[in-house]
């Protein structure tokens, strides 16, 4: 007999323990970002809502790579950019972004942005992603196109019209920059980022290829995002991953 268990969706007695778990997600995280190439220099950040204190949230060091980050590395901001807790300072841009869309957004509790390669060469078309796959699915109707670079986000008014486009929708494509994926969990957010980032590689692939793509119908797509694209499938999808890397590098949870 197995000792392993199906997963559950978990249920905390306090917000100590729901911020523990959430910080334990995060970190893992990043080494699975890590693990997928998301890396860019100092670029790229998840956030984190605290579970007591909804105006903090958690987020990577500035300047720390994805693939050393433990839960006790994580820093935690205030709504004006001050890191109430931890010594490394927080990225600009991960402020900036990421206060204007836990502000606009109650039901955002994580946010995830990173310069992956696939996303970032997708986001120079100026295209939102097709219905190509039952996997891009999960994007249907539910991303959106932000179609305005003005150069390295460093202020709030950029962040607020990025989490304005950004809308009530799961994702969004920053034109010449790279993709942005919330959720209702860190999960949630990483697995959306990682199938993202997954889909902009096979539509490339897939369109150069030199043939037409065909896309999958409206009414099915439509019935396929219910089915891969709700809060719980994004949530279940990143619990193997989450195993793995947890199996694979233990420190991640000290
Ligand atoms: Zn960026």
């Amino acid at each position: 007999m197995s000792d392993r268990k199906p997963h559950s969706y978990p249920r905390f007695d306090s917000p100590d323990e729901e911020r523990t778990h959430m910080k334990q997600r995060m970190a893992a995280a990043f080494r699975l970002f890590d693990r997928f190439g998301f890396n860019e220099g100092v670029a790229g950040h998840l956030t984190g809502r605290d579970p007591e204190h909804p105006e903090l949230f958690w987020v990577n060091p500035f300047g720390l790579s994805f693939g050393l980050i433990r839960v006790s590395d994580l820093i935690c901001v205030d709504h004006e950019g001050k890191v109430v807790e931890g010594d490394w300072p927080v990225n600009t841009a991960a402020f900036a972004i990421h206060s204007q869309i836990h502000q606009a957004r109650p039901d955002v509790k994580a946010a995830a942005h990173t310069h992956s390669p696939y996303g970032r060469a997708w986001s120079t078309l100026g295209r939102t992603l097709d219905p190509l796959t039952q996997d891009s699915c999960a994007f249907f109707e539910d991303h959106a196109l932000f179609d305005d670079f003005t150069g390295v986000v460093l202020d709030i008014e950029e962040g607020r019209r990025i989490a304005d486009a950004l809308d009530g929708n799961k994702a969004a494509i920053l034109r010449n920059h790279g993709l942005l994926t919330v959720g209702g969990t860190v999960d949630e957010a990483a697995w959306w980022y990682i199938t993202m980032e997954r889909t902009c590689q096979v539509q490339l692939m897939a369109e150069a290829a030199h043939g037409e793509p065909v896309c999958i119908d409206e009414e099915q797509a439509r019935r396929t995002a219910k089915m891969v694209g709700n809060p719980m499938a994004g949530w279940y999808s990143f619990q193997p991953l989450y195993d793995k890397i947890v199996a694979d590098q233990p420190d991640l949870l000290d």
